[in-house]
């Protein structure tokens, strides 16, 4: 047992990032507080996709992406969507997204999410060793799936920069995909795979395992919703919740899409998007999906949970407030039939999630400057189901006083100043 260290550590949001970061910090003899206003592993952290990737290492803005966006969001079942009543708020973020995709910006980015994934499944299950929940975690690969045999071009950008990054590839054909994956329509012709992932059988009760394990190493819970944060003179900070004031001596801001608003009023501003998502559980689909899928047309991802198969994606900007529109849950209903014709499409559960991101699909880790103990840990866009676990060990690093072996250069709070 680590010596338990005298300093009170709080952490304002339960999502996977919260509660790998408590049990890092836990691990290192910290007393630990989270605060959610909801219970945990109920946002974002919830309904992903499942994916635990070590590989993933391509972020969302790439050159030449601007030339799809009108096709893809004028098209009512496309996979983006845009609330036309949010564009002017939108307009900055964008031009600062397709910013990021500069081929120049690449190699940093590429190697900052690697970095950050790498060992990211060894680390999920380190964690829930001991929970009973390990079978909560599978092996598996990630099946990227195309219509034309031809389809596969692994010189495009993508492909490109996994390959330099000795991501393990492999093309199949149209045979080999079906001995793979029986499920799948005979549309599909061949595939590239990824190999060496897993992928989780309900991403929410991972979530709720590893929240009890922290809870049973000795962190206290209290379900408030934060409005306000506040240094003090010694340093520490002041909690202004909807149950009077708290105090922390260090604070963690791991609370996903709503992180930026709780440091706003500490003057510092940040392009973090709610770029919400959506997926449909399909309950008794009378077919089994054995890895995870990405449908490299309809750009989403399937794979078989606990639950049913789950379909989701979808990259909806309405702003953090908006009510979820689920005409974008129900367009799963074809995309899953395309690529699975025989699975059973009559009991469907939807959902709508908030993905916190920024530009560059990079999160903001480490102390932010000018704000002694005060840590971010918030904005992994579409990958913090898999960076959570690193993301944790990396901040109770450095609230530790600790140089974690990785350059935090990319991630610095103050990069878009
Ligand atoms: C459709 C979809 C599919 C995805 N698929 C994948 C995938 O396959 N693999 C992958 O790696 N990632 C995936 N992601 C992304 C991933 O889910 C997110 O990046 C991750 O869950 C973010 O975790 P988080 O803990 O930062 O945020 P959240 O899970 O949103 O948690 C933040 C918490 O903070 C709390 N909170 C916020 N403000 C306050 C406040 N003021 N006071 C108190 N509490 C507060 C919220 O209640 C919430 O519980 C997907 C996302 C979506 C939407």
């Amino acid at each position: 047992m680590p010596k338990i260290k005298p300093e009170r550590v709080t952490i304002i949001g339960a999502g996977i990032v919260g509660i790998c970061t408590a049990l890092s910090l836990l691990e290192k003899g910290y007393a630990v507080n989270i605060i959610d206003r909801d219970r945990p592993a109920e946002g974002a952290s919830h309904g992903n996709a499942g994916v635990i990737s070590p590989w993933s290492c391509v972020p969302q803005s790439t050159p030449g992406l601007w030339k799809d966006i009108p096709k893809w969001t004028l098209d009512p079942e496309g996979p983006i969507a845009l609330r036309w009543g949010y564009l002017f708020k939108f307009m900055p973020w964008v031009i600062k997204f397709l910013r990021a995709g500069n081929i120049e910006n690449l190699p940093m980015i590429g190697d900052a999410m690697s970095a950050l994934n790498r060992p990211n499944v060894d680390l999920y299950r380190r964690h829930l060793d001991g929970t009973g929940h390990e079978d909560l975690l599978r092996d598996s690969l990630y099946v990227h799936v195309y219509k034309s045999p031809t389809g596969v071009n692994l010189n495009q950008l993508g492909w490109r920069m996994r390959t330099e990054r000795d991501v393990p590839l492999q093309v199949v054909n149209e045979g080999e995909l079906h001995e793979i994956e029986p499920a799948l329509s005979p549309d599909y012709k061949s595939a590239v795979l990824i190999k060496g992932q897993a992928r989780a059988l309900n991403p929410g009760a991972i979530g709720k395992a590893l929240f009890e394990k922290a809870l049973s190493m000795g962190a206290t819970y209290k379900q408030l919703a934060v409005k306000q944060i506040s240094p003090t003179e010694n340093g520490s900070w002041r909690l202004h919740t909807e149950n009077g004031e708290m105090s922390a001596d260090k604070l963690v801001i791991a609370a996903g899409a709503w992180s930026a608003r709780l440091l706003a009023p500490l003057g510092i501003k940040l392009p973090l998007e709610a770029e919400r998502g959506y997926h449909v559980v399909f309950k008794d689909p009378n077919i089994t999906v054995n890895n995870s899928i990405m449908d490299t047309e309809g750009k989403f991802v399937a794979s078989s949970m606990q639950a049913g198969v789950r379909c989701a994606g979808t990259a909806e900007f309405a702003g953090l407030d908006a009510p979820p529109d689920y005409r974008r849950a129900k367009v799963f209903k074809r995309l899953a039939t395309n690529l699975f014709p025989n699975i059973n499409v009559d009991n469907g559960i939807e959902w709508m999630g908030t993905r916190p991101s920024f530009p560059d699909s990079l999160p903001c880790l480490g102390e932010v400057v000018g704000q002694p103990n005060l840590f971010s840990a918030f904005g992994h866009s579409h990958y913090g189901f898999g960076m959570a676990p690193n993301t944790g060990r990396i901040v109770a690093e450095l609230v530790s006083g600790q140089t974690p072996n990785i350059d935090l250069q990319p991630y610095r709070t103050e990069r878009f100043q």
